[in-house]
């Protein structure tokens, strides 16, 4: 095996006991690799690897790769990164999933961005677990509200939540308050049980939390490269 294979294999496995560990069927759990700042040559070697689920962060970037790669057949990109209204069109022509739907204004330009015949988009709504408003998501209290207007919305679907641990205290408390915050959200909207959680540092915890769709980047595709 190479080392990529090698990389991805050992950490399904870590996956598995970390599921197995809190009593949850692995199978349960979508695992995202998160590609930012490397090549479309690098997605080609992990969609031969089986890979179907990558992640991007970058409207650009994303763009970019994905009008390079459109002749895999079954890949679903899933766009994980700060997205401006301005940007929605681009992102809504390659994305499967959005996970960072923070605001309405970006909800309603994603909206906007649909044309007729367009397959309904999945999306999550992001939520900010710190207390530095800078941080991407919507603030907690406000997510009841943003809930209930995503699902006005006709050509979206609103999926479940999605949250970065913050820097500043442990991941575990953080994501049981995601967990809280995605009942929240489920009050709302009865099927969106999704919990997109959990990075390389922390996925086994966010495990622990109830995470449905675990987004790895360094561990699986090895260091990034150097940005210029
Ligand atoms: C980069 C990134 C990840 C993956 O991070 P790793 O630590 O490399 O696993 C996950 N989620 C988001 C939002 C990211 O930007």
């Amino acid at each position: 095996m190479d080392d990529l294979a090698a990389r991805l294999a050992a950490i399904d496995e870590r996956i598995a006991d970390a599921a197995r560990s809190v009593g949850r069927d692995p199978s349960e759990l979508t695992r995202i690799v998160v590609t930012k700042f490397h090549p479309a040559a690098l997605v080609r070697e992990l969609y031969a690897l089986g890979v179907r689920d990558v992640g991007e962060n970058r409207q650009q970037e994303f763009s970019r790769k994905a009008g390079e790669l459109t002749q895999l057949d079954g890949l679903r990109w899933h766009f994980i990164g700060q997205a401006q209204t301005n940007k929605a069109r681009a992102i809504r022509a390659a994305a499967s999933v959005v996970h960072s739907v923070d605001r309405a204004r970006l909800a309603d330009s994603l909206e906007a961005a649909a044309d007729e015949g367009d397959p309904v988009l999945d999306v999550l709504l992001q939520i900010n677990l710190t207390d530095d408003p800078g941080r991407g998501g919507v603030a907690p209290g406000e997510l009841e509200r943003l809930a209930a207007h995503v699902a006005g919305l006709p050509s979206l679907r609103v999926r479940g939540v999605m949250a970065v641990a913050p820097l500043e205290e442990p991941p575990a408390p953080a994501f049981e308050r995601l967990r809280a915050l995605s009942d929240v959200v489920r009050a709302v909207i009865a099927e969106a049980d999704w919990i997109s959680a959990g990075m390389t540092a922390d996925f086994a915890e966010a495990i622990a939390a109830g995470a449905t769709h675990l987004r790895i980047g360094s561990a699986i595709t090895g260091p990034r490269p150097e940005r210029g």
